[in-house]
C-alpha cells in the first residue's frame, strides 16, 4: 500500500465562518468589555444551561484542568481522591496540586472508565470522593459509582472533558454526580481554543466557584482564597460561533464513525467501542479501537507505527499511564493495576474528525487491515 499524499492526523480542530467571529468581535470591540462575566460569557452560559446541555448551574472556566482544582477546592475535600489511572495527566495533577492524593483503581476493560467494582476495596478512611472519567465518550456506570458514594459519603466528580453533549436516557452526563467538567481547548469537537465548563448539581456551590474563579472576591469583599480561572470575552465569542457548526461537524463525524465500524468489525483482533443502550446522544469526540495483538497477530505499537509510515497518525491514548509517571510511580502498580496496563498496551485512537473523506476513511481500514498477522 502507498502512502497517503497528505496526512491525516488524530483530530482537526473545528473552525467557523471567520466572518462570524469578526461579527461578534465587534460587539466585544464596542463594549470594551474583554473578561469579567461580559456579555458573550453570560450569553455562552446561558446557552450551554439553557439549551445544549439543560441543567442549572453552568460555570465557564479558563480551561478544564483549572476547573478541576476549582471543584476539588469548592467541594473542600480532604485526603485521598480515588481516580482512574487511564486519563490525561490533568485529571491525576489537578488532584495533587488541591493538596490531594490520587489513589489509582483499575479499569472495566470494556468502557475503560474506572470499575465500580473495584472502588471500594480503594477506600480508606481517609477518601473523600471519587473522581471518574468519561473516558472516549463512553459514559462510567454512574449508578454504581452513585450507589458506592451514598453508602461511604463520598463527593463524585466526573471529567467530563471527553463527553460533552453525552446524553443517557436524553439527560446529559452532567446531571450525574456533584460535579462535572468539561474542556473546550481545540482539540475537543467543541472548543473556544482554550475553555471549559463546570456543571453543579447544587446551586450553592456554582456561587461558591464563581467567586474562587476570580481571586475570591464578591463584589468588594474578599470571601475565599481563590485564584484566577475566568473564560475570557475571546474565548467565549469564539464558543458562541463554533456551537454554531457543531451539529453539521457531529453528523460528519457520525458519517466516518460508520465507515470504521462497518470496515473494522470485520477483522479479527480490532475490538471496536462498545454501544451503550442507555446513550441517547454520543459525544462522537474520539474514536478509540483496541488492538488484540493475540488475535491480530501484530502489536498495536507496530500498526501505530506502520500507519504512520503511510501518513495515517494515530495515537496510543493514553500512553503511559499516570501509574507511570516518575512521581506517582509505585513498584507494585502493574500488580495492582492489571487491566489498566493490559488496555493501555491495546488502545489505538484513529483520525477522527468532519473533513475525512469516505475514501480517507476506507484507506484507513484497508491499512489495519493489511497489517494483521504481519502481512
Ligand atoms: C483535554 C482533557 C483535559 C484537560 O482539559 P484542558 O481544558 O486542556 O485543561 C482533562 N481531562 C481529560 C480527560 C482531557 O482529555
Amino acid at each position: 500500500m502507498k502512502p497517503l499524499k497528505s496526512p491525516l492526523y488524530i483530530t482537526k480542530p473545528l473552525l467557523a465562518d471567520l466572518n462570524l467571529f469578526q461579527h461578534e468581535l465587534q460587539d466585544v470591540w464596542e463594549s470594551g468589555w474583554l473578561t469579567n462575566n461580559g456579555f458573550k460569557h453570560q450569553k455562552l452560559e446561558k446557552i450551554l444551561r439553557d439549551e445544549v446541555l439543560r441543567v442549572p448551574n453552568v460555570s465557564l472556566v479558563t480551561n478544564a484542568t483549572l476547573g478541576l482544582l476549582g471543584v476539588l477546592k469548592t467541594l473542600d475535600l480532604k485526603g485521598e481522591i480515588i481516580t482512574t489511572p487511564f486519563t490525561f495527566p490533568a485529571t491525576a495533577h489537578a488532584i495533587t496540586w488541591a493538596g490531594l492524593k490520587p489513589v489509582f483503581c483499575d479499569i472495566d476493560p470494556s468502557t475503560m472508565n474506572i470499575d465500580p467494582c473495584r472502588i471500594e476495596a480503594s477506600i480508606t478512611k481517609n477518601t473523600s470522593a471519587i473522581l471518574a472519567v468519561h473516558v472516549f465518550g463512553q459514559p462510567c456506570d454512574v449508578d454504581a459509582v452513585e450507589k458506592i458514594a451514598q453508602k461511604y459519603h463520598l463527593k463524585v466528580i466526573y471529567d467530563a472533558a471527553h463527553a460533552f453533549e453525552l446524553e443517557l436516557n436524553h439527560k446529559s452526563v452532567a446531571s450525574f454526580g456533584d460535579a462535572s467538567v468539561f474542556s473546550f481547548h481545540a482539540t475537543k469537537l467543541f472548543h473556544t481554543g482554550e475553555g471549559g465548563a463546570v456543571v453543579f448539581s447544587r446551586n450553592s456551590e456554582k456561587e461558591k466557584f464563581d467567586v474562587l474563579k476570580n481571586f475570591g472576591i464578591k463584589e468588594e469583599e474578599i470571601l475565599s482564597c481563590g485564584l484566577n480561572f475566568k473564560m475570557s470575552e475571546l474565548q467565549a465569542a469564539l464558543g458562541l460561533v463554533v456551537l454554531e457548526v457543531r451539529e453539521k461537524e457531529r453528523s460528519e463525524r457520525a458519517r466516518v464513525k460508520k465507515i470504521y465500524e462497518n470496515s473494522l468489525s470485520q477483522i479479527e483482533g480490532v475490538i471496536l467501542p462498545i454501544q451503550n443502550q442507555q446513550v441517547t446522544r454520543e459525544s462522537l469526540q474520539y474514536f478509540a479501537v483496541r488492538i488484540s495483538e493475540k488475535d491480530f497477530g501484530t502489536s498495536r505499537d507496530i500498526v501505530w507505527k506502520k500507519l504512520k509510515d503511510r501518513n495515517i497518525h494515530t495515537r496510543r491514548y493514553f500512553y503511559p499511564l499516570c501509574t507511570e509517571y516518575p512521581h506517582y510511580k509505585q513498584v507494585d502498580s502493574r500488580k495492582v493495576l492489571p487491566i489498566a496496563y493490559r488496555v493501555v498496551d491495546e488502545v489505538l485512537c484513529l483520525p477522527f474528525y468532519g473533513s475525512i473523506t469516505d475514501n480517507e476513511a476506507h484507506f484507513v481500514c484497508e491499512a489495519i487491515e493489511s497489517l494483521r498477522r504481519g502481512t
